[in-house]
């Protein structure tokens, strides 16, 4: 029986391409290049054991994946907005923001043939002026809250006037907030639910780090790129990227899809149920307490 004080374990992407991460923005890329074959392989890690997940879509990648899209939605899976372009909402005025909300919420429901009701803001960047437009423009849940200040690009989500529901899910009537997990170590949190942690950290320090999270949490958020599964080689890089940006772009790209199998492993051994984001949402709703019909 499934309860809201089950463990649950949320998988998610966020699907653009390579060229989209903040640090090739305006550069020169290659865009007939394309790393998005790592969705394939996401969801070829996804079937070994029948999982649902989240995926967080660009808008200005949706034609292109059309189909691909629809079997998403009528799977199981979750098909959200990452926004259109990978544009950081927190770079845009409030207005040109929610016509960005718009205009990819339309592109993907004309796809599914359903309602999208999810957004994760690109490299997390939201505040609650943001927020609540997102709430306006018709969405029924977010994922852009981490528990991660240092990171320079990542926004600062006030959720003041919502109940916490359980650990990382926050709500206001029938709108969510979920939190993506990190872990305190120290002062400092660490994001473990990135992609980026995942491939660059061994499997034995990822290991550790859940080994502290897991026993006192019950939510656990993984979030992934298509890059970062891809199979395919690393791109030719626009010139003048750092050697620093090279190194933290391809570091563990051939482990992670080995480290996501045992990651899957780990989770289920400790009493992990996956679910998605709409899924847990609906669960919650049902379990409300102030539930009105
Ligand atoms: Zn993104």
């Amino acid at each position: 029986m499934q309860s809201s004080a089950m463990k649950h374990a949320v998988l998610s992407m966020d699907v653009e391409d390579w060229y989209h991460l903040e640090y090739f923005r305006g550069k020169a890329c290659d865009r007939e290049y394309s790393m998005l074959d790592g969705l394939d392989r996401y969801l070829d890690a996804l079937s070994r054991r029948n999982l649902p997940s989240s995926f967080f879509v660009l808008g200005d990648q949706a034609q292109k994946l059309k189909s691909r899209l629809r079997d998403l939605a009528d799977g199981g899976h979750d098909v959200a907005s990452h926004g259109w372009g990978h544009r950081r909402p927190l770079e845009m005025e409030p207005e040109v923001f929610t016509e960005e909300l718009l205009r990819c919420r339309a592109e993907l429901e004309s796809i599914m043939g359903k309602p999208c009701l999810g957004f994760r803001a690109p490299c997390f960047s939201l505040d609650r002026t943001r927020l609540d437009r997102v709430r306006e423009a018709g969405f029924k849940y977010d994922s852009s809250r981490i528990g991660f200040s240092e990171h320079p690009l990542y926004g600062d989500l006030d959720l003041s006037g919502f109940r916490q529901a359980s650990d990382g899910v926050y709500s206001d009537d029938d709108f969510y907030e979920f939190e993506v997990s990190s872990q305190a170590v120290g002062k400092k949190q660490i994001p473990i639910s990135g992609g980026g942690y995942l491939r660059i950290f061994p499997w034995a320090l990822t290991k550790a780090l859940l080994r502290r999270y897991l026993p006192e949490h019950s939510l656990y958020i993984l979030y992934l790129h298509p890059f970062e599964m891809s199979e395919r080689a690393n791109p030719v890089y626009p010139q003048g990227t750092p050697a620093l940006t090279r190194l933290r772009f391809a570091t563990g790209r051939a482990g992670v899809r080995d480290k996501l199998n045992r990651l899957i492993d780990y989770l289920a051994e400790h009493g992990y149920a996956f679910t998605t984001f709409e899924r847990l949402r609906n669960l919650h709703m049902d379990s409300r307490p102030e539930k009105t019909l």
